[in-house]
């Protein structure tokens, strides 16, 4: 390097600097975690604007999520300046997508002023049009189509190009029927989906050869980050907007590919070579982020998939600290230990925003939500809603809230109609003007207006219904007095006041977490979710059962809204440091100084669906997601299992990871917090007739003890042991009795 070298050339390695100034010609930048693929691609692309090869909007770059656009392009601006202003065509297939598509919507029957439609109504949408061809929706659900239609139109297809075996994969070899009267349906409302906007522009290219040209000409150079999680219709338009310069860089690691439940395509990589022949191969194997430890434990787990091209990775740093294993007790001292450690970190002077943690699934952001608020520790959450924020659960709080204090007119609002019960808007304004005139709560007026006939009978009846659901509701969580909605204003049962005592006017009413799932049941509200068969229906049942869940930590209902409004109110400034929160698929491409990597148990990560879907397939994408998890690490990775889990009410005992097996010993330090030792939890879980004798592990013993005694085999099997929660109590208890350390709450 000398002096008078340009900035962005400034620190890179050699392969690095092949993959920066090699600008003409196909390049692969093949390499793994934290080898600085990204920091190449960025330099790049400064040495592309600097060097004045091509205008900004002359070059293509395609980042995998608008977050890492905008890094992409904040960097670009530290490095040359001004001359990244305007940069039109830098973001994420699907902004490049709709943004082409604005241009020549005509092409392909749309308006340039197109909606965009979400998931929702796409499903909405499929629901008609399966009812118009008098199909039954239970035989051949709306979120089955959709996820055929998804699949095809991330493999460039269109109606006319299935095959007779794609179209029989929806009843009865209908689906391309269907298929193409939804993108007709789609076109009258001037409308596409997401699939659409990648589909209809590779449409468009393939067969408007001047429009090809156009762009041909425009886009002398292409970048693509991520690049082994492009999908088939993303190659193939790549590959068109390539073939007339043939300057396209892509960098990637197969070991990170993790969407291919989304259509993506590893072989996209291999396939790049044969489409590109001639192209400059690059690795990068200098990892700049990890410690060796960390490097050593990644790669160990991934070292487990087959069929991998194969990288050396090695690094510079000191050896750091090893990867901690911390094996708790359950789900809340998991999310407590989480939190201990974090405000170790804060007392050591780190910053917040140094910290993650990353969960397999959103619904486990919840408990260390919960924790944080308790401790009063800011957190963000990434890529999703907060916990409580999520619609499901703020209806299902409105439900609570109103039980709990009949005149809170925000949740009757909420939940008058919804789940439909046929009020109409009229009913509801008419409401909302007895309730003005007569100076009372909505939920009073309500009650007088149905003494009236100024309501239709329909409306009448349904809003009767309900009311006299509430009553009920509410005779169940406050059973000591008669219930009566005129008198509305009986004081809640007081927050955080002592329900659980004997001799308060509340002893005898039915527990809240068990009035929380009558409600849920009886007003229709998990109904509805059962019935909607999209994929985010499961997942809102799953919160759903999460939040009864979270109601048991609480001693009242009172208590409980109480914690919550303090959990809404949450808001820290947006420039405070602030812990984040985010699942692995999130996390990619991302790097944090201290990576907190919860809940490594069977069944959970690995996913129970990876594990019922069975298939080395899904197995393997698990692991590079273990891959992808552990190296966000840059100083130091810790990594949790719980013995017992909470799922849908019920105590699940539950294995450590096969993942946490596979990390090599020498990178790791385990550590538990059981105390008592193996002698102690050998004699434990003996006293309960052993549940778990019929392992295939064939020890006999469970994994209270193999965790007691620290050690964590490789060969574990995914099943998961159901007990009965009267017995896990009784273990519980023992455990208290034993002296177990760390448990203040039981
Ligand atoms: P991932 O596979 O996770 O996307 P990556 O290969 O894209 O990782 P980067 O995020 O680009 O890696 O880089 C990882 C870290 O290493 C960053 O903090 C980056 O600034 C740093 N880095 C990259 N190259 C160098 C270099 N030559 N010298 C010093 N630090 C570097
Ligand atoms: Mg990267």
């Amino acid at each position: 390097p000398t002096p008078s070298e340009p900035p962005y050339l400034r620190g890179l390695n050699e392969p690095q600097r092949e993959a920066v100034l090699t600008t003409d010609g196909p390049v692969l930048v093949l390499a793994g975690a934290g080898t600085g693929k990204t920091a190449a691609l960025t330099r790049r692309l400064a040495h592309i604007l600097y060097q004045r090869k091509a205008w900004p909007s002359e070059i293509l770059a395609v980042t995998f999520t608008n977050k890492a656009a905008r890094e992409m392009k904040e960097r670009v601006g530290h490095l040359v300046g001004d001359a990244v202003e305007g940069m039109p065509w830098l973001g994420t297939f699907h902004a490049i997508g709709a943004k082409m598509l604005r241009r020549h919507a005509e092409l392909v029957g749309l308006h340039s002023n197109f909606t965009i439609l979400d998931t929702d109504d796409q499903k909405r949408l499929l629901k008609q049009l399966i009812a118009a061809n008098d199909l039954d929706e239970k035989r051949w659900p709306a979120r089955q189509l959709a996820g055929l239609i998804d699949g095809w139109k991330n493999k460039g297809l269109t109606p006319k190009d299935l095959d007779a075996g794609e179209s029989e994969l929806y009843a009865n070899g209908r689906g391309q029927d269907l298929y193409q009267q939804y993108q007709d349906r789609l076109r009258t409302l001037n409308a596409c989906d997401f699939g659409d906007l990648l589909l209809h522009m590779l449409v468009i290219l393939k067969e408007h050869a001047q429009v090809l040209e156009q762009y041909q000409q425009r886009f002398k150079y292409i970048l693509v980050d991520e690049y082994q999680d492009t999908n088939a219709v993303q190659y193939l338009w790549l590959r068109l907007l390539a073939q007339e310069r043939k300057n396209i860089a892509c960098v990637g690691d197969d070991d990170q590919s993790i969407y291919s439940w989304r259509g993506a395509r590893v072989e996209n990589i291999l396939k790049f070579e044969r489409d590109f022949p001639g192209a400059t191969v690059i690795r990068l194997e200098q990892n700049y982020r990890s410690t060796p430890h960390i490097l050593g434990a990644a790669s160990g787990v991934i070292a487990n998939n087959g069929g991998r091209l194969g990288k050396m990775l090695w690094t510079e740093l000191d050896a750091g600290e090893k990867v901690k294993v911390l094996g708790v007790w359950d789900g809340p001292e998991e999310a407590r230990r989480v939190g201990e450690e974090i405000e170790a970190c804060q007392r050591a002077g780190k910053s917040l925003d140094d910290i993650a943690i990353l969960v397999r699934a959103q619904h486990q952001t919840r408990e260390f939500e919960d924790r944080f608020i308790s401790i009063g520790l800011p957190y963000r959450i990434i890529g999703g809603y907060r916990f409580y924020e999520r619609a499901e659960i703020r209806d299902a709080l409105a439900y609570l809230r109103i039980i709990n204090q009949p005149a809170d007119d925000l949740a009757f609002e909420r939940i008058v109609n919804t789940p439909k019960r046929g009020l109409g808007d009229k009913a509801v304004a008419q409401i909302h003007s007895l309730a003005r005139a007569e100076g009372v709560p909505l939920l009073t007026a309500a009650a007088r207006l149905i003494g009236t006939d100024e309501l239709q009978a329909r409306a009448r009846n349904a809003l009767a219904a309900f009311i006299a659901d509430i009553a009920r509701w509410r005779d169940m969580a406050f059973s000591s007095s008669p219930s009566s909605l005129e008198e509305g204003n009986r004081p809640a049962q007081p927050g955080g006041g002592g329900a659980g005592e004997a001799g308060t006017p509340f002893a005898d009413a039915i527990p809240h977490p068990e009035l929380a799932r009558i409600v849920l049941d009886e007003s229709g509200y998990t109904a509805m979710l059962q019935a909607d068969k999209s994929a985010e229906s499961a997942g809102r049942l799953e919160n759903l059962t999460e939040l009864v869940r979270a109601m048991e930590e609480y001693e009242s209902l009172g208590a409980f809204l109480e914690h919550v409004s303090l959990v809404m109110d949450n808001d820290a400034l947006a420039e405070d440091a602030k812990v984040t929160i985010m699942t692995i698929h999130a996390a990619k491409g991302l790097e944090y100084d201290t990576v907190f990597l919860v809940g490594w148990e069977e069944g959970l990560f690995p996913s129970q669906r990876a594990l019922d879907e069975g298939g080395l397939a899904s197995l393997e994408e698990e692991r590079r997601l273990a891959y992808v998890a552990i190296t966000r690490a840059r100083r130091r990775a810790v990594i949790l299992h719980a013995a017992n889990r909470r799922i849908y009410g019920q105590w699940n005992s539950s294995l450590p990871s096969r993942f946490v097996g596979e990390l090599p010993r020498e990178h790791i330090e385990e550590e538990t917090t059981m105390t008592g030792g193996e002698s102690l939890w050998r004699a434990n879980w003996s006293e309960h007739s052993d549940p778990f004798a019929d392992t295939t592990r064939g020890t006999g013993r469970g994994p209270g003890w193999q965790r007691a005694a620290g050690k964590i085999g490789g060969e574990w099997t995914s099943r998961t042991f159901t007990r009965e929660p009267a017995r896990v109590m009784e273990a519980r208890a023992s455990a208290v009795s034993l002296g177990n350390k760390g448990r203040d709450d039981i």
